[in-house]
């Protein structure tokens, strides 16, 4: 007589931008249920070949999970990472065991990764499993207009931080035979040193050097290049792929010993806080912003789209000093500070007159803190193509010498300007032929790719007269109703 086998029944927890093993509600769920759980972690393929994809965010996850793994050894228990398609991971899964509950966050992101989890949600009813998602960070799903979201996000952060306790496990995934692909696994086995560490440990490290020491002077450096990398709490990354949860970082720069004596500086990085969540909830709220403009009346707008400025600004090769400065600290930390980022697009879309579609995914895969709720619509915030927002046109040498004086930030990240002068490194143009030569300055220093005061000029009345079009008049009122607070009163 033929026997059929009996699976073993257990839940899954399924990791996704929530990297970390404490303030974890799927596992604390996880833990009081009857039945023991599987960790899982999925690269799909799909998610890999996004745009946005890059070599330094797979680090950082794996980096990530190799640290959880550390953690819940003595638990027997450990994140199996599957290289697959999601819903075949889950159909495999399924079929070697009877899989009651799937535990995670809700994601935020961009459409394509949606359809992924609407997919498997499809698979979960077919097969009679019950997909248990909460809230990440206080975004909430399904929410239509914005007039009660502050103060619930509050509440969010005032409850609090969930200790996570485990218990030895009792399953040990049978077989894998959708492992990394060993190349790949090789490049993520791999960590540049000049990227910021991974990884829960590390998250906790930087969160408690901001509070005890270098948080005392955020709101005096923000701006600044080079200090910056000092005085901001470098938490981004941490928060992006979930090392920590933003109530751990509210609640401990909220109650850590030196926020009576620095209450500016620390309340003006717990706002930045509520900032990162307001802008993932419009992104929850409306991911068309992925590659439509925030205000669709901006879709008109044509631009010069010249190959050459864009590959110059990828490569860090435009001959401004303080723009090829950022692109190449991007490229070798994966970090630099909000104004310069806000300048980068600025040059990119005004000066130069290029799309920002043409640029977005770009700066994405540089930065080691990539978020696509707050990337995009900065973005396009700074763009100008939101239609909301005022319009800021940065003006490079002004903002290098008003922050970058004596160009400490500029020398450190290109090469060719580190013996020049101090007063010619915002414009080392200005130098004479002779000097340029003594000082061995190249060609591409010689002349600005632009001529940055008239290029600024054109790009302020482009953007400026195209707000009186109607279709742009139009969205700015349904962007009001959705994505703003008190939208009555307006
Ligand atoms: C074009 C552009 C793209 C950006 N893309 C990203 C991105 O992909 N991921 C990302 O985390 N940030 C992004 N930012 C916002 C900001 O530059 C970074 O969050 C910040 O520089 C991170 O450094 P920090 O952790 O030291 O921040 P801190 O200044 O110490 O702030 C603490 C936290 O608040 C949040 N935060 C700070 N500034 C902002 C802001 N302006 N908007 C929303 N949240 C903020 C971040 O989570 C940050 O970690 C972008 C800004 C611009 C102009």
């Amino acid at each position: 007589m033929h026997k059929e086998m009996v699976k073993t029944k257990l839940n899954i927890v399924w990791f996704k931008r929530d990297l970390r093993t404490q303030d974890h509600l799927p596992l604390f769920h996880a833990e009081k249920e009857d039945i023991d759980y599987l960790c899982i972690y999925i690269y799909d393929p799909k998610k890999i070949a996004h745009q946005s994809c890059s070599l330094r965010h797979l680090q950082f996850t794996y980096h990530s999970i190799i640290d959880i793994n550390n953690n819940l050894k003595k638990f027997s228990r450990e994140i199996n990472i599957f290289h697959y398609d999601s819903v075949k991971v889950f159909s495999y899964l399924n079929k070697l065991y009877s899989i009651s509950k799937i535990f995670s966050y809700q994601e935020t992101d961009v459409s394509s990764f949606w359809e992924i989890d609407k997919k498997v949600s499809l698979f979960c009813s077919k097969k009679n499993i019950k997909w248990v998602e909460y809230q990440r960070d206080g975004i909430i799903r399904g929410l239509k207009n914005r007039e009660k979201w502050d103060k619930m996000w509050y509440n969010h952060v005032s409850v609090p931080i969930i200790f996570n306790k485990f218990s030895n496990s009792t399953i040990k995934l049978k077989d894998n035979p959708f492992q990394l692909d060993i190349r790949l696994k090789n490049k993520m086995t791999n960590w540049p040193s000049l990227y910021q560490p991974a990884g829960e440990r590390f998250a906790h490290t930087y969160l408690r050097s901001f509070v005890n020491k270098r948080g005392e002077h955020y709101s005096k450096y923000i701006s600044k290049p080079n200090e910056s990398r000092v005085s901001c709490s470098r938490l981004s990354p941490y928060l992006s792929w979930g090392n920590l949860s933003v109530k751990q970082v509210y609640i401990t720069i909220k109650q850590c010993k030196k926020y009576t004596f620095f209450k500016r500086s620390f309340n003006a990085s717990l706002m930045r806080l509520k900032w990162r969540c307001h802008f993932i909830q419009k992104f929850e709220m409306e991911c068309e912003y992925e590659d439509k403009c925030v205000n669709r009346g901006y879709e008109k707008l044509q631009y010069s789209d010249n190959n050459e400025l864009i590959n110059s600004w990828k490569n860090g090769t435009t001959g401004i000093p303080i723009v090829d400065a950022c692109i190449r600290c991007l490229q070798k930390t994966g970090w630099i500070n909000f104004r310069m980022r806000a300048m980068l697009v600025s040059i990119f879309c005004h000066h130069f007159d290029c799309n920002w579609k043409n640029g977005v995914y770009h700066l994405a895969k540089l930065f080691l803190d990539y978020e696509p709720g707050i990337h995009y619509t900065q973005f396009q915030m700074q763009a100008g193509v939101t239609g909301i927002n005022s319009i800021r046109i940065y003006n490079p040498i002004k903002q290098s010498k008003d922050h970058d004086p004596d160009g400490i930030f500029i020398k450190k990240w290109v090469d060719e300007l580190v013996n020049i002068p101090s007063e010619f490194v915002h414009e080392p143009w200005l130098m004479t032929d002779l000097d340029r030569s003594f000082y061995q300055i190249n060609e591409q220093f010689s002349v600005p790719s632009i001529d940055i005061i008239k290029a600024s000029r054109l790009a302020r009345k482009k953007i400026w007269s195209h707000r009186t079009d109607n279709i742009v008049k139009k969205e700015n009122l349904r962007l009001i109703k959705k994505h703003t607070r008190n939208f009555k009163s307006i």
